[in-house]
């Protein structure tokens, strides 16, 4: 089990911004911008790569979130959302997480 997983069980404590049935945002506790807040499906995915054709309507459940919850967050400059995946993708916990990071300029590429 991750550490988003007892998040989403309530065993560790976490800022929660957002929740329904199928999801859970939370902040960031490592922020790397003023609002940095973490979409994760409550179905332990581990990546991007674990999606399959049945997750297609949670797919879109979590697409759909982003833009309500970047909105609720005041992000009404803009925002970035980024999925790491695997290991060369800078993923360091293993269920699957949207970051929305916004509030500030945002540089691009990333490092
Ligand atoms: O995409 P990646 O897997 O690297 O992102 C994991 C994110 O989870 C990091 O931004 C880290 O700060 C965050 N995290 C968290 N709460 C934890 C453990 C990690 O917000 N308890």
């Amino acid at each position: 089990m991750t550490i988003f997983t007892k998040i989403t069980n309530r065993e560790i404590p976490a800022d929660i911004v957002y929740e329904d049935d199928l999801c859970l945002a939370f902040r960031d506790v490592n922020p790397q911008a003023p609002t940095h807040v973490l979409l994760i499906p409550k179905k332990p995915l581990v990546s991007l790569d674990s999606f399959a054709e049945e997750d297609s309507a949670l797919a879109a459940h979590l697409l759909l979130k982003v833009p309500k919850i970047a909105a609720d967050l005041g992000l009404s400059n803009g925002y970035r959302t980024v999925i790491n995946t695997g290991e060369e993708g800078g993923q360091t916990v293993f269920h699957l997480h949207i970051h929305i990071l916004g509030g500030r300029n945002l540089d691009w590429p990333p490092g």
